[in-house]
């Protein structure tokens, strides 16, 4: 399991064996996403998220590589068993 991002303070964020995101209020503010800070997906990716988060949070289940180039400029990450997208936020099952 993935243990969050660590900072001086101690871990900002983290998911849960569910894959839920948990991101303190007392968090720096670029882990907030709800309040202008990083993307959910750029702290997934910073998290090493599972495919279980990626259900959860992604925009949807098409990252299918020949469709991808059409609609973002963004480069697929390799995940555990999926590939992802921080940019457009979409996930593959591989
Ligand atoms: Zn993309």
């Amino acid at each position: 399991m993935p243990t969050g991002i660590k900072t001086s303070k101690g871990n900002v964020a983290y998911l849960t064996e569910e894959g839920e995101l948990i991101v303190p209020v007392t968090a720096p503010k670029r882990f907030q996403y709800a309040r202008g800070g990083w993307s959910i997906w750029q702290i997934l990716a910073e998290l090493d998220a599972p495919l279980k988060a990626w259900e959860r949070y992604a925009y949807a289940e098409n990252l299918a590589p020949a469709n991808h180039s059409k609609f973002c400029k963004g480069t697929a990450s390799q995940g555990d068993g999926f590939v992802f997208c921080v940019d457009c936020g979409r996930y593959q099952e591989k």
